[in-house]
């Protein structure tokens, strides 16, 4: 399991932007075909905004067409943890970080093979190829140095 995450809200407010805020901490979604990361084809390894552990890969990326980055398959599955979300009358499989409890999106069942998964995740909760982090925040790409 990853290391524990936990920080109190003053202090996640004041390290994420307000649309990140909104999203990660306050179970937000981005406005669907907006976020950075929809059309993205670069390879690496998407990690969690708010914490940098790694939750998906961009092999396991995949056009869905519905707005959000979409993938098949976790990175590792003990980084994401699954939980049911009743909000808006509907029935769904919230994903959230499992180091930090983030808000990542929903997983549906109706990927494609292998998995037949569709985890449909915000671009705000996601960072590719976060190099670094720690106790003064997540270092992006190009930020080193
Ligand atoms: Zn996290």
């Amino acid at each position: 399991m990853p290391k524990r995450v936990e920080k109190s809200e003053q202090r996640w407010k004041t390290e994420l932007g307000p649309e990140e805020y909104r999203v990660i901490r306050q179970k937000g979604t981005e406005r669907p075909f907006t976020g950075e990361y929809v059309n993205e084809k670069a390879e690496g390894v998407y990690c969690c905004r708010a914490c940098g552990i790694p939750l998906f890969s961009s092999e396991t990326k995949y056009d869905s067409g519905t707005g959000w980055p979409s993938f098949y398959e976790t990175v590792a599955h003990e980084n994401v943890r699954e939980e049911t979300d009743h909000s808006y009358g509907m029935r769904r499989t919230e994903v959230v970080c499992a180091a930090c409890d983030a808000h990542l999106g929903h997983v549906f069942p109706d990927g494609p093979e292998p998995t037949g998964l569709r985890y449909c995740i915000n671009s705000v909760s996601l960072q590719l190829d976060c190099v670094a982090w720690g106790s003064t925040g997540l270092k992006r790409r190009g930020t080193i140095g």
